[in-house]
């Protein structure tokens, strides 16, 4: 800025010869007045103020930040009138020590008329007159207030960047470019080991991969994500952090940066979780209180709802708890109680809950036993019972042994009831319990007590039935087109000692959930053998094959080839004569099914599949499986007349089977008009009651030659 100065004295100028002063002070203010309208188009606010030190002129930006008319302030108004008191001071102060030696700057606050402040920086310059009065003086100032709010943001910025926000800029492949203190604070690792580094190195493997997934979808979607992630520290610890990425776009719309900000919430998420813990769960035991079993039972509830799986609720109350509070203490008791829960706890499956509902009673909530409630209502006794067995071994309390036992009652549901209906049911048959002499379990429901308590029993006596010789094989004669018998089905039947006949409908399930199927199969496998063995000695009998039924467990066992072997040669008994009965539902696995089919066909064996067109086999598999015989589904046959679908399907698989080289047998042939339909479709075997019942061996030799008979 330019220093003008009016001389001071003429003579110091001009020297002897006196100039001409009215045609200076005319080019002077000619001067002026084109240095005046040139401020006018300066971004600057511009006045000049008079030797009274009343406004003479003023520039339109400066009348703007005053909020006054021209006409206002010229010759009336001061500029420092404009100013706050603090500036006011400021201003004398420079007028007193500078201003009158011609040029200062300062930095000053607008005081507009409407109240509103502007900061300005004020370069004044004065004309002197030669006695060093002001004649006029020239101001020239620059508003401040857009590199004020800059600074302040700045400011801002630089104290955001070290907050105590994680914050990490990275760029568009997720390098990070540079991280603030708290962030390298919050991961333990240090600003040198992260940057270059992608972000991805913080991950904690405890996300699914479409977590990430998600994440990133929401962000190329809205350029923004947001929520709670866990992620992995330096040290190996994990935090939860509350994290929120925006991506930043060039102006090109390409996204060049990211700019991820967290908080670390581990403590207020362990917090939460600790006041969550301690609402729904008991202090002394850990384990969830009532209020948290009632909900997971509403839960159960709402579940069986969906997929019609029963549940079962168990009340379970410690017998005689009262008696060891009262002879050896409370901490004596707390101890049983502790124990009590964790043995229930290491008997239970790991989605079954078990709470303290109250003193010694707790109660266990058994989700998903199965569809049918037969099956629920066992499993739930056969859990009962471990309950039962477990807590009834002596617990060692600090230096003594304690015996105690419980009672428990059980109510099994499916979505018909609420959570506290079923609490009150299951503590209802938990006191029936106790009436019946503790140490047992009782259900609620009376029939469901009653089936329970039947199958408990047919399960014990299965067990025995094998070495008591209860079990019988019955044959079911299988004949061709002549009728002549060419086979038989070995059917399974047991010789109960009080229930008299019972049939496999009965035996078969139960064998199978107790993995009784195994010895039981066993033995059907080896007494088809030796019947074939015996078979051999007679002409009427030495080219009849045995069809034994495999079941599921049984043929999923590792041990099936071996244990087949096993029967043949004990036996020594003709491998081609022997027939393996399996249905399309053992073939999910269907390569390790092959291999086993495939080691025994080597030999002889042949196999038959069961009950056709009921399971859902694809003709790919049927054709690599080593099957001779399909047996069509006696629900076909029985269907056939009726249905001409029926009709249909019965001889799309006799069509099938012979195209692939195999028999096709129909079982449940009960009449002649099935039969003679069967023989028109060119059905080749049948088996049913037309040709004769499952029957005893003897009854059947009887049938098939006299002369077995006498042999017999
Ligand atoms: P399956 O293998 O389909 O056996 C045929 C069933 O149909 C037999 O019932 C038989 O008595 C019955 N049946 C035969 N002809 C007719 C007929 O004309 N009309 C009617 N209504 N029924 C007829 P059973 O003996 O009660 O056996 C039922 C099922 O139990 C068998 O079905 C088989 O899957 C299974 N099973 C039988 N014995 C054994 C065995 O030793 N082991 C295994 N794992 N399962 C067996
Ligand atoms: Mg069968
Ligand atoms: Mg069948």
């Amino acid at each position: 800025m330019s220093v003008v100065t009016v001389a001071a004295s003429a003579d110091e100028w001009f020297g002897e010869e006196s100039p001409d002063f009215g045609k200076i002070t005319e080019q002077l203010l000619a001067v002026e007045n084109s240095i005046e309208s040139a401020f006018e188009t300066w971004a600057f606010g511009s006045h000049s103020v008079g030797p009274d030190g009343t406004y003479c002129a003023i520039n339109n930006l400066e009348l703007s930040w005053l909020g006054c008319s021209r006409e206002e302030l010229i010759g009336k108004r001061t500029p420092r009138e404009f100013l706050t008191p603090e500036s006011q001071a400021k201003f004398d102060h420079f007028m007193e020590n500078h201003g009158r030696h011609g040029f200062t700057d300062a930095e000053l606050t607008l005081l507009g008329k409407d109240g509103g402040k502007r900061p300005i920086s004020l370069s004044f310059s004065g004309f002197f007159l030669e006695d060093g009065s002001p004649r006029k003086n020239r101001s020239v100032s620059l508003d401040l207030s857009p590199i004020h709010l800059r600074r302040d943001r700045q400011r801002v910025a630089a104290l955001t960047f070290e907050s105590l926000l994680g914050i990490c800029i990275t760029d568009a492949a997720g390098d990070a470019l540079r991280v603030n203190a708290a962030f390298t604070a919050i991961t333990g690792y240090s600003s040198e080991e992260l940057i270059g580094k992608n972000m991805r190195m913080l991950k904690s493997g405890i996300h699914p991969r479409s977590f990430y997934v998600a994440m990133w979808d929401a962000i190329l979607a809205f350029g923004h994500w947001q929520g709670e992630i866990r992620n992995r520290r330096k040290d190996g610890q994990i935090i939860t952090e509350w994290l929120s990425i925006s991506a930043v776009t060039g102006a090109d719309g390409v996204v060049t940066n990211y700019v991820g900000t967290f908080y670390d919430i581990s403590q207020a998420k362990a917090s939460q979780e600790e006041i969550t813990r301690l609402a729904f769960h008991d202090a002394l035991t850990q384990l969830p209180n009532r209020r948290l079993v009632h909900q997971h039972i509403e839960h159960a509830l709402a579940i069986s709802g969906r997929n019609g799986q029963h549940s079962a609720l168990l009340f379970i109350d410690l017998d005689h708890f009262k008696s060891l509070n009262d002879s050896r203490g409370h901490d004596a008791g707390d101890c049983l109680l502790i124990e009590a829960g964790r043995r229930m706890q290491s008997t239970l499956r790991e989605g079954d809950t078990v709470a303290r509902v109250g003193g010694d009673e707790f109660v266990v909530l058994l989700e998903s036993l199965g569809l049918a409630v037969l099956e629920a209502t066992t499993l739930a006794r056969q859990i009962g019972e471990k309950l039962l067995a477990t807590l009834a071994t002596p617990y060692r309390i600090k230096d003594f042994d304690f015996r105690c036992t419980a009672s428990v009652g059980i109510s099994v549901f499916c979505s018909e009831e609420s959570a506290a209906q079923l609490l009150m049911h299951a503590d209802l048959a938990m006191y029936q319990a106790k009436k019946l002499g503790r140490n047992t379990l009782q259900f609620f429901d009376p029939v469901m007590q009653l089936a329970a308590t039947a199958r408990a029993e047919m399960e014990q006596d299965l067990q025995r039935a094998i070495a008591n010789a209860e079990f019988e094989l019955h044959f079911q004669p299988q004949v061709d087109t002549q009728a002549a018998v060419v086979g038989v089905e070995a059917l399974l039947r047991w010789r109960h000692p009080r229930r008299g006949l019972v049939f496999p409908g009965e035996i078969i399930p139960l064998a199978e959930e107790t993995g009784m199927i195994i010895p039981i199969g066993q033995w059907v496998l080896e007494s088809a053998c030796a019947q074939l063995k015996q078979w051999e000695a007679c002409e009427a009998t030495n080219t009849l094959s045995i069809a034994v039924n495999v079941s599921a467990r049984q043929f999923a066992s590792p041990d099936f080839v071996k244990n087949v072997l096993k029967a043949l040669n004990d036996h020594g008994t003709n491998p081609r004569l022997l027939d393996l009965e399996v249905t399309e539902s053992m073939m999910l696995d269907i390569d390790n099914a092959i291999e086993k089919m495939q080691v025994l066909q080597r030999i002889g064996v042949r196999f038959s599949m069961d009950d056709f067109g009921t399971g859902f086999s694809s003709l790919a598999n049927l054709t690599r499986l080593p099957i001779s015989t399909l047996k069509i589904d006696q629900s076909f046959v029985r269907k056939m007349a009726a249905s001409s679908g029926d009709q249909v399907i019965v001889k799309t698989i006799i069509g099938m089977a012979h195209s692939l080289g195999m028999d096709v047998i129909a079982e449940g042939v009960e009449t002649q008009s099935q039969r003679d339909m069967l023989a028109s479709f060119d059905c080749n075997l049948y088996q049913g009651f037309l040709f004769g019942r499952a029957q005893p061996v003897s009854v059947l030799e009887k049938a098939l030659h006299p002369v077995c008979e006498q042999r017999g």
